[in-house]
């Protein structure tokens, strides 16, 4: 269904993720999700395949891709379980695209092949307790100690932060007296063998249930001087300028669930009879499919033209917000849809419907609200009429 004309390479990639999804994936993420667990060796698994450093530059062992290959990867392995697929969205879109785009030779060096190769995993820790959609009210403080940076605070909601190597925390350097607001926040390598680390409370979630989502506490957490990323000052920018992609990665994510709640309800469709036929033959569940297919059609579309445009070095703020408004709004109608078309066997465990329904709602919530992308777009329309 998808309207991409795929390069040779781009269709090498869908059909290695997808042959990899399902060999290694769809048998076990039901038992992930169950438990809530999510074996960290197949994130490492990931990596020796190449999904963990997608658009990485090869002289980072990374694969270098266009992001449409990225895309199509990650939509393979959402399709098959969005847990697995968080983790690596959040990887390849933030941390080692922070540690590239804005961290010294030196850190790039000592960081981002391990990352490539999967042997050490990345996370991202904006988010805290007060400051979620408002990410510039950051509480986390850093003070300086001689040649360290001493932190402390607590960031919350940290996407694989239970087994994370490399975490970017954004933390405040600016002074008490002198708040520079989203200019006093800096990004920081925090890695969990620092002195003061420690990883707090995990979420008890309502879907992307293996992916483990953890508070970090830090009680003067020793950061080398080192580790600062880039300029002080700067970290909320990098932050932004890394969702930007970010939120491309989980519209793939988004497309993936309802790619799989799709063909989950044109199977069962065809199967499951009532008044002598299969229900697929009522217009009602033809008029819901159709929609279904529709809405997924033109978010994968936006989304691919979106990530053309990227790679053409075009700015993609309001067209990515786009994205993953209309990819997470088209997930959860369409798993919404799946839920009615499989009726009471929509709800319960024994079919997969019931698991796209709760996984689905978390992508109009994490990486900016729809609301919050809302507000984005029409900032960038504002922003647009003023420069005709
Ligand atoms: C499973 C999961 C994984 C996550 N992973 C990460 C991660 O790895 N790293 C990280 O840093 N964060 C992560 N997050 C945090 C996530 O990005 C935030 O939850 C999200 O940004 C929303 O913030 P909040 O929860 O504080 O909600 P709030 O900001 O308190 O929002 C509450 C409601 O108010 C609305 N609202 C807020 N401001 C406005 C406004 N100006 N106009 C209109 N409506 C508004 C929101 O849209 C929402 O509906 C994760 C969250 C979850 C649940």
């Amino acid at each position: 269904m998808s309207l991409t004309a795929l390069t040779e390479t781009q269709s090498e990639i869908q059909k290695l993720a997808r042959d990899f999804a399902r060999a290694e994936i769809v048998p076990h993420a039901d038992k992930w999700d169950r438990e809530a667990h999510f074996p960290v060796s197949v994130a490492h698994r990931m990596g020796e395949l190449g999904f963990l450093g997608m658009l990485l530059p090869e002289q980072y062992d990374g694969l270098e891709l266009d992001t449409i290959s990225y895309l199509l990867a990650l939509e393979e392995i959402a399709a098959a379980d969005a847990s697995t697929a968080v983790l690596m969205s959040v990887h390849n879109s933030l941390p080692t695209q922070m540690l590239l785009n804005f961290g010294s030779e030196d850190q790039r060096a000592m960081y981002l092949r391990p990352m490539a190769r999967g042997e050490k995993i990345g996370a991202f820790a904006l988010s805290e307790p007060d400051a979620g959609s408002d990410a510039s009210a950051q509480r986390c403080q850093a003070v300086r100690d001689g040649n360290s940076w001493l932190l402390t605070g607590t960031k919350s909601w940290v996407t694989s932060g239970s087994f994370a190597d490399v975490i970017m925390v954004m933390a405040r350097t600016d002074t008490p007296d002198a708040r520079r607001g989203s200019r006093g926040i800096s990004t920081f390598i925090v890695t969990p063998d620092l002195p003061g680390f420690h990883v707090g409370k995990k979420e008890d979630k309502m879907g992307l249930r293996a992916s483990p989502t953890v508070q970090l506490t830090f009680d003067g957490l020793r950061v080398p001087a080192e580790n600062l990323l880039g300029d002080e000052g700067q970290g909320f920018i990098y932050a932004m300028r890394s969702l930007d992609n970010g939120r491309l990665g989980i519209a793939a994510q988004a497309i993936g669930i309802a790619r799989a709640a799709l063909d989950a309800a044109l199977d069962y469709a065809a199967e499951r009879k009532q008044f002598g036929q299969p229900i697929r033959e009522f217009q009602a569940i033809q008029f819901k499919l159709a929609n279904m297919a529709s809405r997924i059609t033109a978010a994968r579309a936006l989304l691919h033209a979106t990530a053309a445009a990227k790679d053409r070095g075009e700015s993609t703020t309001m067209h990515g917000s786009m994205c993953k408004l209309l990819a997470s709004e088209t997930a959860m109608y369409v798993t919404t849809e799946a839920v009615q078309i499989f009726g009471g066997y929509g709800y319960v465990k024994d079919y997969p419907v019931e698991k796209y329904f709760r996984d689905a709602k978390i992508t109009e919530i994490y990486e900016g609200t729809s609301e919050i992308q809302r507000i984005v777009i029409a900032r960038e329309l504002y922003a647009s009429r003023q420069n005709h």
